[in-house]
């Protein structure tokens, strides 16, 4: 299971190039209300967390383009900030606290390597508040910003994080 969880991290530009293109040709193409789209966001945020930005959206498609042709950080910052005007990331970003699926920590085996935290740009942004592994901060995977990347789970070592039921 790990081991597809690291094959679907390492492709998931390639997986949202793909669904984020097909659901913009579809939605154009078929006229489709964009209420479904709303309805789908929500619904794989329920099960899921908030995977639509980083692993469907057509717009965070484009973001994600722009931001890898951008050098000085500017785009990165306006990633998050986009967000703002997008009714699917308010809605599945507050459901990263209820989905079903959960980012979790077995305490037992993690040896507090800290690489988790090195991949994850909550931790990064407010690293005393939050952490995948300390005890006594706050989860990110939790927060509303977490756009479930998963990085944090598939570069762990021993499987101490998993993102499962
Ligand atoms: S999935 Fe992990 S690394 Fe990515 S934003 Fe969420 S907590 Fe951070
Ligand atoms: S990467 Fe895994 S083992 Fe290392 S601190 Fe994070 S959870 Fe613990």
């Amino acid at each position: 299971m790990r081991k597809v969880l690291k094959a679907l991290v390492d492709k998931r530009f390639a997986i949202l190039a793909v669904s984020g293109a097909t659901i913009y040709y579809v939605f154009t193409q078929y006229y489709i209300s964009i209420w479904w789209l709303l309805l789908a966001g929500v619904i794989s945020g329920l099960i899921f967390g908030k995977v639509f930005c980083r692993w469907v959206c057509p717009m965070g498609l484009i973001m994600e383009i722009m931001m890898s042709m951008n050098k000085d950080g500017k785009i990165k910052q306006m990633y998050q900030y986009h967000k703002l005007g997008c009714p699917i990331a308010w809605f599945s970003g507050w459901l990263n606290k209820f989905s079903l699926f959960k980012i979790k920590l077995n305490t037992d085996s993690c040896i507090s390597c800290g690489a988790c935290d090195k991949k994850c740009y909550i931790v990064a942004m407010e690293p005393v508040k939050y952490s995948l592994y300390k005890p006594k901060t706050l989860k990110p995977g939790d927060s509303y910003t977490c756009s479930k990347c998963l990085e944090c789970v598939a570069v762990c070592p021993n499987g101490s994080l998993t993102y499962k039921v």
